[in-house]
């Protein structure tokens, strides 16, 4: 061996800073394969093709929330809402693990499943939100439990969209009850757009029953009036109606006004970051020195407040921005994210630093299926001159929308599965 090439391989295998090292070895693992996740693997692939790329996720499958509420009340097929993750990850080149995130040992840098453990140089974390059902219930883990069997919301991504297709079509009368989350939750309109596709749903089949949708948030002006002019027979919407009590064995609600006893119900509780985040110690702390919910993240890089090796993706961030908040938490919008957190890692792997860059979020929403009305809602981001992220956000009704949003999401199909569907 020539002094030189011997001085080159002695600084390989230990002397070079980390990051260069890591340009032929690196390991990222991305838990999480909803919008952000699968978004930051093709985008690794692609922005870095020597480093080696895991995606977990508990589900074999990808289930697309977008499109959901359509498909619900039969105005889309399933294969736009059920996609096979391990297509993708053939398509793309990257490996697939369908299993259960139990831990990350961010010591170890390990993360632990019972596929075995995966040992990782980056960390991607997608993995959305959970439930709060200890804001109803407390402690009392049947109530949490009956509530999830009898009356999903379907809003984690998963199956349950197919319990909730059954009851509505086992649906014949009485009153169904939806609740929706106080503020912040993942996709706001999409409620208010569930409940105007389920009283046409009703109104369609001339099903004598009432969908009463509780609403602990301000009147949402635009569906209120929709409501009342489309549906006066089939929707009583009660805002600013927060939840005091709820009974899912007696099936009553009590809000600081009314008593509500349902015979069915589509059951929204607040929402917060997913248990892996608060399993790892990820979780922000809100003005009043509380957990906020929610993961606090550095908004340039993504990378958990106290971890460079963990980066954070999706509807599961806390506040980005002293002047909105938190980013909307759209699929778009996390599939942006995702290609964010790809270009850093692959920035670090090959000791650059990675250009400063923002997401952005179109959302579609169906204010009235006959005849097709859309509202298409925009946001876009620019860094202010002292480092603060501006938010602009641009809403236009479309009277004559046709299938602008179906045309959407097989777009992002196609860029996050290789595959419109
Ligand atoms: C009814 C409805 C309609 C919507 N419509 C739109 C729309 O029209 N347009 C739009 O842009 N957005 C829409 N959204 C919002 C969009 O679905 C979310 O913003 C998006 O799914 C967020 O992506 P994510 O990657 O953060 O989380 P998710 O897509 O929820 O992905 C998280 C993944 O992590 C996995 N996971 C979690 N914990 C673990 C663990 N411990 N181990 C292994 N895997 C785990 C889950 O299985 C899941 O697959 C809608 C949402 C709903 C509920």
């Amino acid at each position: 061996m020539k002094r030189r090439s011997f001085l080159g391989a002695a600084l390989g295998s230990c002397a070079l800073p980390l990051a260069a090292r890591a340009a032929t070895t690196g390991r990222v693992v991305v838990v999480g394969g909803g919008w952000g996740g699968l978004a930051a693997a093709r985008h690794l692939r692609e922005l870095a093709p020597q480093l080696d790329v895991t995606l977990i996720d508990r589900q074999p499958e990808f289930w697309s929330q977008p499109l959901s509420n359509r498909w619900l009340v039969g105005l889309a097929k399933s294969e736009w809402l059920q996609h096979d993750t391990r297509r993708a990850a053939q398509r793309f080149g990257y490996r697939f693990v369908a299993a259960e995130v139990g831990g990350i040992d961010r010591q170890r840098r390990e993360v632990a499943t019972a596929a075995g453990k995966f040992p990782y140089d980056w960390l991607v974390l997608a993995v959305g939100i959970r439930e709060d059902f200890s804001a109803w219930y407390g402690v009392d883990r049947d109530s949490a439990t009956h509530t999830r069997r009898r009356f999903p919301s379907a809003f984690p991504a998963g199956r349950d969209h197919l319990a909730l297709k059954v009851k509505l079509e086992a649906f014949r009368g009485g009153d169904l009850v939806m609740t929706i989350p106080p503020m912040p939750y993942r996709c706001p309109p999409a409620p208010y757009e569930r409940a105007g596709l389920i009283a046409w749903w009703l109104k369609t089949r001339n099903i004598k029953g009432r969908l009463v949708v509780l609403d602990p948030n301000l009147p949402v002006i635009s569906f209120d009036r929709i409501f009342r002019d489309a549906y006066r027979d089939q929707i009583t919407y009660l805002p600013q109606a927060r939840i005091k009590s709820l009974d899912p064995f007696k099936r009553r609600i009590v809000t600081d006004f009314d008593t509500v006893d349902f015979s069915d119900a589509i059951l929204m509780p607040p929402q917060q970051a997913a248990d892996l985040v608060w399993d790892s110690g990820l979780i922000g702390t809100g003005t009043d020195g509380k957990p906020s919910g929610w993961a606090a993240c550095d908004p340039v890089t993504l990378n958990a407040a106290d971890d460079e090796r963990v980066f954070l993706v999706g509807d599961l961030l806390d506040k980005v921005s002293p002047l909105f908040g938190q980013y909307p938490k759209t699929g778009q919008l996390a599939a942006t994210l995702g290609r964010i957190a790809a270009v850093q890692i692959a920035a670090r792997a090959a000791g650059t630093t990675a250009e400063r860059l923002l997401p952005e979020s179109t959302c579609y929403v169906i204010n009235r299926p006959e005849p097709r009305e859309l509202t298409r809602i925009e946001t876009s981001y620019r860094w202010r001159g002292d480092g603060v992220i501006q938010q602009t956000a641009r809403q236009q009704y479309d009277p004559q929308a046709g299938d602008a949003d179906l045309d959407w999401a097989r777009r992002w199909f196609a860029e996050l599965l290789g595959s419109a569907g």
